[in-house]
């Protein structure tokens, strides 16, 4: 048994108050005890810090983790589009490691900025075997692209064999992401959203992300029918028209659990539909939305519906880094009037929540993994006031290197 006692001046643990010189017991990875220090305990003093859950960026594209600098143009966003399309075509060669040397230092980025767990999107040439031996859990959703009929058995097959991988792994969750509405033959959507079902496994897609995606999924027109037809990637006989992002919803609500990517322009029944189903989460994507420069995100209409909100980073292609902690601060800066409290449990029990990991991380709570970070204070009192700063640091990341995850039921 390995049983380590922490003490720190502050402990946050999100699911209640902040506890002031705080303790958290932990044994063989997972959290025993946490409660305020008896005079002279012995335990690992952190000191003036405050210990909070590890943080949870529920959506990336690791992929991206080496461009330096996000794709250009942001708008429209079928340039970005073909910027990426470009990268990737460029560097993603069958003798290329860049995809996996970017999953590596994605991983790696990711935990150094206090992340504990993540929502991957992963395409072709995504292995493990990629993975650096600390790292955050990872619950990876592969990608499915096919606006063609004649492309769905293809990529059922690819899903299959991807979901199957699970069955093996400790280390990561295996998951599907129909991309988008204007790359997904509808069928597509509803096949991998049945498969997801058998394998009891999340599904994640981009949705309700630009203007332009309500006119293609309403009109069939617009910049990307433009676009798919310049790939050769547009179906002969069209696609339904008279679409909205409600009838893409109405398809997710079937899966174990669905991610709502961005959800930029979701209509005000789109939102009351997702709040009536605690299966269904939106994860919002701050500095990557302001990178597309959109109209304001409903996350706060979202949120007095009783809606679950995460907080993604998104990839390196719209977003300059893969901090999650700064999406708080950014959050925290634009929008004062919103209690820190709330904006840490987007990015840490919402996440873990969306990710269908609720019961395993999220919170600081006996029972649950010991994925902590430690950030810097500057004893002034309130830690939910001070925590959320430009200049406080993540000091230090507890994660997953001391322990597999719990799911499978093997906690050795
Ligand atoms: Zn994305």
């Amino acid at each position: 048994m390995n049983l380590q006692r922490l003490k720190a001046n502050w402990i946050v643990p999100v699911d209640r108050l902040p506890i002031e010189n705080g303790l958290i017991e932990i044994v063989d990875g997972f959290i025993t005890t946490v409660r305020a220090t008896e005079p002279y305990e012995v335990a690992t003093d952190l000191g003036d810090v405050a210990i909070l859950p590890g943080l949870v960026n529920a959506h990336t594209h690791l992929e991206f983790s080496l461009v330096e600098q996000p794709f250009q143009p942001a708008l429209p966003f079928t340039g970005w589009i073909r910027s990426l399309v470009a990268y990737r075509r460029q560097e993603f060669t069958p003798t290329s490691t860049v995809q996996r040397d970017a999953l590596s230092a994605g991983v790696t980025e990711a935990e150094l900025s206090g992340t504990t767990l993540l929502g991957e999107i992963a395409t072709l040439g995504w292995g493990e075997d990629a993975l650096p031996t600390h790292c955050p859990s990872i619950i990876a959703f592969r990608e499915l692209i096919g606006l063609r009929p004649e492309s769905v058995e293809l990529q059922l097959e690819l899903a299959e064999e991807w979901l199957a991988r699970g069955g093996h792994s400790k280390r990561v969750t295996y998951g599907l992401s129909p991309h988008a509405p204007y790359s997904v033959f509808p069928e597509l959507l509803q096949r991998s959203v049945e498969l997801a079902t058998r394998f009891d496994a999340p599904v994640a897609m981009h949705l309700a992300e630009t203007r332009e995606e309500l006119e293609f999924l309403s009109d069939g027109r617009g910049p990307f029918v433009e676009m798919l037809m310049s790939f050769g990637a547009w179906p002969e006989g069209g696609l339904p028209t008279g679409r909205r992002p409600l009838d893409i919803l109405r398809v997710l609500a079937d899966a174990p659990r669905a991610l709502v990517v961005h959800g930029n322009y979701l209509a005000d029944d789109e939102i009351e539909f997702i709040a009536a189903r605690p299966q269904m989460s939106v994860v919002f994507c701050p500095r990557t939305h302001e990178f597309f420069r959109h109209e304001p995100h409903p996350w706060r209409k979202l949120l007095a519906h009783g809606a679950n909100v995460a907080l993604g980073t998104d990839g390196r292609g719209s977003n300059p880094d893969l901090s999650l902690w700064k999406e708080l601060v950014f959050l925290r800066e634009r929008f004062p009037d919103v209690a820190p409290s709330t904006l840490l449990e987007l990015g840490t029990l919402a996440g873990a929540r969306a990710l269908g990991c609720e019961h395993d991380c999220g919170t600081i709570t006996p029972g649950k993994r010991a994925d902590l970070i430690a950030v810097s204070l500057r004893g002034n009192g309130d830690p939910l006031e001070e925590v959320l700063t430009a200049d406080s640091k993540i000091m230090r990341t507890f994660g997953r290197e001391r322990l597999p995850p719990s799911r499978g039921g093997e906690h050795a």
